[in-house]
């Protein structure tokens, strides 16, 4: 590509990152600056595919591959908002699939352990995640509902798909203090994310909405 339209086509690509950033999150209560700043640096384009990169920064879930999804901007900006980071964390991200909400998170906490159950996903979010520059993230490919005990405990865990119930692993691997931020409901039909704290060895829950996410699928999550 000739440099000057290179130039043009990133130049375009961040005015939609910005313009998404002012009209679908800052509107709609997104005001933790640190999130709001990874989200106007991490570029979207990059990890969808490419006949759905015009729609890269549309206010919307996009499908990647193996049938799943890269969630819309407001939700993984809303999770990470809901997660209280301040970059110190050592972070769980539970379902990579494309690894953009990982990159947000890179951003965001010192260390991000990213785990995702479909092999052939969670390669190519590595490969992205590592051309890209997001060199503190670690990606693994297994059933996460089981965690990664051996980089526990964290400060936080996200999961990004749709759980039955909480997963009892992540108890343990969970600091004082920490938070769980899940969506709890049906398999297909939404849920309610929640967002339970970990405070003197007792979880206190809180109730942060409705989502629609793909299901979690694992030993302690839906069935295959
Ligand atoms: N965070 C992702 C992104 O930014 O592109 C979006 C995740 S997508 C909504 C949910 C992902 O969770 C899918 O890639 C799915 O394969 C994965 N998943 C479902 N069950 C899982 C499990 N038990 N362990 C790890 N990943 C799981």
């Amino acid at each position: 590509m000739e440099n000057s339209t290179y130039k043009q086509n990133t130049n375009q690509w961040n005015e939609a990152r910005q313009k998404m950033v002012a009209t679908q999150l800052v509107s709609r209560g997104i005001n933790d600056r640190r999130v709001l700043d990874a989200m106007s640096q991490v570029p979207r384009e990059e990890f969808v595919s490419p006949e759905k990169k015009t729609f890269s920064y549309n206010d919307c879930a996009l499908p990647i591959d193996c049938n799943q999804t890269i969630s819309q901007p407001f939700t993984v900006a809303f999770m990470c908002e809901a997660a209280q980071l301040n970059g110190d964390e050592s972070v769980l991200e539970v379902g990579s699939g494309s690894g953009y909400g990982a990159a947000v998170l890179s951003l965001l906490a010192h260390e991000v352990h990213t785990i995702e159950r479909i092999p052939e996903l969670a390669q190519q979010a590595f490969e992205r995640l590592r051309r890209l520059g997001f060199l503190n993230v670690h990606v693994y490919s297994n059933d996460g509902t089981l965690g990664v005990s051996e980089a526990a405990p964290f400060d936080a865990i996200i999961v990004t798909a749709g759980a039955e119930s909480l997963p009892s692993p992540y108890l343990n691997q969970l600091k004082e203090g920490g938070r769980i931020i899940i969506p709890i409901g049906t398999e297909h039909a939404g849920q309610t994310m929640y967002r339970f704290t970990l405070k003197n060895g007792k979880l206190s829950e809180e109730n942060l909405g409705a989502f629609a996410f793909v299901p979690l699928i694992g030993e302690y999550g839906w069935p295959v």
